[in-house]
């Protein structure tokens, strides 16, 4: 038996908004990760099986690693087809918003979703979600978007329309927002779900190898370079930070995703419990910062860097220098000391 999570209200709410409109629209956050995009497709083949009419819209491009997914390589970008993606909305009846929290998060696709007459659902696991939706299904605990759109199919009694499909792309955004189920994944209803999506046919393997296990040489070469010659530790204060120029991604002829999991490597040292990766952009300095146990990352990078996301997987964008952004950090370090008197028990 798997936890009922959602409240009964909210099932009977999602069920009606899903049998009462046919034409909907699905969409994610910037750079959508397995997680996004698993979501939306998930609830797509979900959808289809009720009869409905049902477009993707992300804000960019999906990562080559996640084209595998079925029904990924139909993922409308806005920022290619914004004249298809403002027609599409213009006719939806339903929007559907997966794995994020705050409109911000749409990009450019945000004035068109929060100006659209259609109705909204919000269906989310980040802290704090702010109120755009007509219904707002925000958990917190959840280890990922995919996990809370299973629970929520439960809890409408539907597992028996969740095909193969449906089930790869909500097993793919579990496994990717969990790190191979290495982190924020200790509860056992996790497992109870893996089997009901494994039961509809899915080589998890397959999935791994496809979503997380497949790299080009010239990734392999930058993650290398990365360790070796730009990776600095601070013991002190637990620190790791990797900071990538353009002319250092270039040398690797470096494509979008290739610095995937980067940040997660410095917390293999014992004494690193959060780690932070800078990579500069053309108009800002991306930053990524994954920590361990209680230190909370989404603070810093809602403070620092115009950011947000998870206690434990944050980030932003910080519009400056490589230079300026170093800057930051070590200013994060000074606040992290403790003053007289105090004990550090950050770890
Ligand atoms: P990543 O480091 O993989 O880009 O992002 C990790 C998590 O941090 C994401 O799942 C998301 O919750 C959050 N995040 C990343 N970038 C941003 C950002 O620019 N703004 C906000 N609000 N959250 C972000
Ligand atoms: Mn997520």
């Amino acid at each position: 038996m798997i936890d009922r999570i959602l409240s009964n209200e909210e099932i009977i709410q999602l069920k009606n908004y899903l049998e009462r409109y046919n034409n909907i629209v699905l969409t994610c956050h910037l750079s959508p990760d397995g997680d996004a995009v698993g979501s939306t497709l998930g609830m797509k083949h979900l959808l289809e099986t009720m009869g409905k009419t049902v477009h993707i819209i992300a804000p960019d491009m999906v990562p080559r690693s996640l084209l595998f997914l079925p029904g990924a390589k139909d993922i409308i970008a806005y920022s290619k087809y914004a004249e298809l993606g403002n027609r599409l909305i213009g006719n939806s009846q339903l929007i559907i918003c997966l794995d994020f929290n705050t409109p911000k998060r749409l990009d450019n696709l945000a004035p068109a979703i929060t100006e659209s007459k259609a109705k909204k659902i919000l269906i989310d696991h980040h802290i704090g979600a702010e109120q755009f939706c007509d219904l707002s299904i925000s958990y917190d605990k959840m280890s990922s978007t995919c996990e809370l759109v299973f629970r929520a199919i439960l809890g409408m009694n539907m597992y028996q329309q969740v095909n193969r499909k449906c089930a790869e792309c909500l097993y793919a955004g579990m496994m990717t927002d969990t790190g191979n189920f290495t982190y924020n994944s200790n509860d056992p209803d996790i497992y109870n779900i893996i089997a009901m999506l494994m039961k509809k046919g899915i080589n998890k393997d397959r999935i791994y190898s496809l979503a997380i296990n497949t790299s080009s040489a010239d990734r392999l070469r930058l993650i290398g370079y990365s360790l070796d010659s730009k990776m600095e530790v601070f013991e002190d204060c637990g620190a790791a930070l990797i900071i990538l120029t353009k002319e250092e991604l270039a040398r690797y002829n470096y494509k979008k995703g290739d610095t995937e999991s980067l940040v997660n490597m410095p917390l293999q040292i014992p004494e690193v419990y959060w780690s932070v990766f800078m990579r500069e952009d053309d108009e800002y300095v991306k930053i990524s910062i994954r920590s361990q146990g209680d230190f909370a990352v989404n603070t810093i990078c809602e403070k620092h860097f115009n950011g947000g996301g998870h206690k434990n997987a944050a980030g932003g964008e910080f519009y400056s220098t490589v230079d300026e952004a170093r800057a930051e950090f070590y200013k994060i370090m000074e606040e992290m000391k403790p003053t007289d008197g105090e004990e550090n028990d950050n770890k």
